[in-house]
């Protein structure tokens, strides 16, 4: 929007330069046509604004956002285990009801990760630009490629005991217990991403949010908003970062 905003204000300065010139009337067409699209998109915004589900505060604990821009030190709260892997004590209800109800729609689903402190982030970030490095790639090749797929240190959702990495157990165990995107051509894969929604959970790397969370879509990374805000997420395809975004200037607007 800021650009769109930027490029009008460009066409109607060049328009001054070039003044009286035969390109000012398309100028002048192609700045009005950038301004209606600004407008466009702040009406969809406003629209999103008014239709937030009711209760919700972009302060609350379940959207504690957490990633390469929003960094944190190990978090303090409280932890249980499910199948052994440590998650918030909070959530271990609605995950073991998602868990139970994939079992229960014959998708039995594997649990592989939950919390994870900022310490063994660190370990498992090294040890991808060591395993790439191990392939041959330079230095710089492997930090790029670990930066796609892992969180660096401190900017993990892992480390807010929200996140739930799962996966269809038949196709993590078909292939060689990876997390893997492809997993999502798998029906018990998909019947995850689809009933997320019904347990409190969505999917927090879309293929379309990659720019706004600055990871790259995982098919099998599950992140714990609640109920009300995982049907709204879902429904406008909103990731954690734009849905907090629309609640800040709910919150903004009614001071
Ligand atoms: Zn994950």
């Amino acid at each position: 929007m800021k650009k769109t905003m930027i490029t009008g204000l460009a066409l109607i300065a060049l328009t001054g330069l070039l003044g009286g010139c035969a390109t000012g009337t398309n100028t002048k067409k192609a700045a009005t046509a950038s301004s209606t699209k600004t407008v466009k998109t702040q009406t969809k915004r406003q629209k999103l604004i008014s239709e937030l589900p009711k209760g919700v505060k972009s302060t609350d604990t379940a959207l504690l956002v957490v990633n390469k821009w929003h960094k944190y030190n190990e978090l303090r709260f409280s932890k249980s285990t499910i199948n052994g892997i440590p998650v918030r004590s909070s959530i271990v209800k609605p995950l073991t009801a998602f868990l139970d109800g994939a079992k229960a729609a014959g998708y039995p689903a594997t649990l592989v990760s939950g919390y994870r402190s900022v310490e063994y982030q660190k370990t498992v970030w090294d040890q991808s630009i060591q395993s790439y490095e191990n392939q041959g790639k330079t230095a710089k090749q492997a930090l790029k490629l670990t930066q796609e797929f892992v969180a660096v240190p401190r900017g993990s959702e892992h480390q807010t005991g929200l996140a739930a990495d799962v996966m269809n157990t038949k196709w993590f165990n078909a292939n060689g217990s990876q997390l893997l995107s492809k997993s999502d051509q798998a029906a018990g894969q998909k019947w995850l991403i689809k009933h997320a929604p019904d347990y409190g959970f969505v999917l927090r790397f879309t293929k379309t949010g990659e720019k706004s969370t600055g990871i790259e879509y995982e098919s099998w990374h599950f992140r714990y908003v609640g109920q009300k805000s995982a049907a709204f997420m879902t429904k406008h395809n909103l990731t954690l970062e734009q849905y907090v975004s629309l609640l800040k200037a709910r919150e903004k607007a009614a001071k």
